[in-house]
């Protein structure tokens, strides 16, 4: 791809169009139909999305908002940054995503909105998700960031909420050159709204209807994003079969315990994430084999000290109990049959 990137580079420069501009509209275009949603607005980065989305919304200061106890952290400060209260909630132990049933144990009546993370590349189960909120008048909120691409009934992530948030940091499966983020959602007002949010509240360039932020998807990044979002289909195609080959070999092992894709969706595999009875062993064998593996996430989020004044880091669901057991196997458009074949053969020698 480097002459390809590196033309979308040299125009960028060429043309001075370092913020706004052309390579912006055409990314913001772009995803938009991607994702079959109507607006797209670029910003900073995935957490910037989040925090512009919830702050667009304009929920009662204070409201709750159900966030799930697996998940990177942004998901969750982005709640507490715009003024809100994040309520933790578990986990589908199969597909790692929020549980629809313990969602609707943790609505109050302050209850604003859900945060519906697609974690690790699979979608949450929308339908009951939207029907349960839609009971409580909230709004559900999708955490896009690791999930770009995937489906939940033949729908890509990012419109079947309110609104999604993407990231394109450069680990993701859609990654830029550095950080970068955009919004999509089918509802014009708050695509107005966050983009005025974004761009320091101004319709105009010096008419300011109220205080905003600076959030910006810089034309670079947007250039080489437009590049690599023409591949995504074919690096997301390597990702499931690679994650097939894991679920072939590994299946019949008795320790592991393999994630499990809900009929309904297409994951995406942003990460191939497995519990296992004896996680740190297994690390320090592949390790030993030079085989780099991740923990996603090592310690479940109200179990941080950032989240300890919530007072729920004490709680028993499978998120809170499970966190020691996560591994994240290798994954990507990078990764050969053969680094899979090598990573089961170290597999077969060391465990039952
Ligand atoms: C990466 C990530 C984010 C934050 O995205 P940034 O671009 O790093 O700010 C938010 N939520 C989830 C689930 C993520 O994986």
């Amino acid at each position: 791809m480097k002459a390809e990137i590196d033309s979308a580079i040299s125009q960028v420069i060429m043309e001075g169009a370092f913020i706004g501009g052309k390579h912006l509209k055409i990314f913001e275009d772009n995803l938009s139909q991607y994702v079959n949603a109507n607006h797209c607005v670029g910003v900073g980065n995935g957490t910037d999305a989040l925090e512009i989305i919830i702050e667009a919304l304009s929920l009662p200061h204070g409201s709750e908002i159900i966030v799930p106890a697996n998940s990177f952290i942004a998901s969750a400060e982005a709640v507490s940054r715009t003024g809100h209260k994040v309520v933790f909630c578990d986990i589908d132990p199969g597909n790692y995503t929020i549980s629809v049933s313990d969602v609707e144990n943790r609505i109050t009546s302050n209850t604003g909105a859900i945060i519906a993370v697609h974690l690790y590349g699979h979608p949450c189960d929308m339908d009951p998700l939207i029907s349960l909120a839609n009971q409580h008048n909230l709004c559900v909120i999708e955490d896009c960031a690791q999930a770009v691409g995937a489906e939940y009934k033949g729908q890509r992530v990012g419109a079947i909420g309110v609104a999604g948030a993407f990231s394109f940091y450069p680990g993701k499966n859609l990654g830029a050159y550095g950080d970068g983020g955009a919004i999509t959602t089918n509802d014009a007002n708050l695509a107005k709204k966050a983009k005025m949010i974004a761009n320091h509240g101004r319709i105009g360039k010096y008419d300011h209807q109220f205080e905003g932020r600076n959030s910006r998807l810089d034309g670079l990044q947007a250039a080489i994003l437009n590049v690599k979002l023409q591949h995504l289909d074919e690096w997301t195609t390597h990702r499931i079969s690679v994650a097939q080959k894991y679920l072939a070999h590994l299946s019949s092992f008795s320790e592991i315990t393999l994630p499990i894709k809900s009929e309904w969706a297409k994951q995406v595999y942003h990460l191939f994430v497995v519990r296992h009875n004896h996680r740190d062993r297994l690390q320090q064998i592949l390790d030993d084999a030079n085989i780099q593996t991740g923990i996603h996430y090592p310690t479940a989020l109200p179990k941080l000290s950032a989240f300890a004044y919530l007072g729920q880091g004490r709680e028993d669901g499978f998120a809170w109990k499970n966190d020691s057991k996560l591994l994240s196997l290798p994954i990507g458009e990078h990764i050969s049959e053969k680094d899979i074949e090598n990573l089961i053969t170290i597999y077969q020698k060391s465990f039952k």
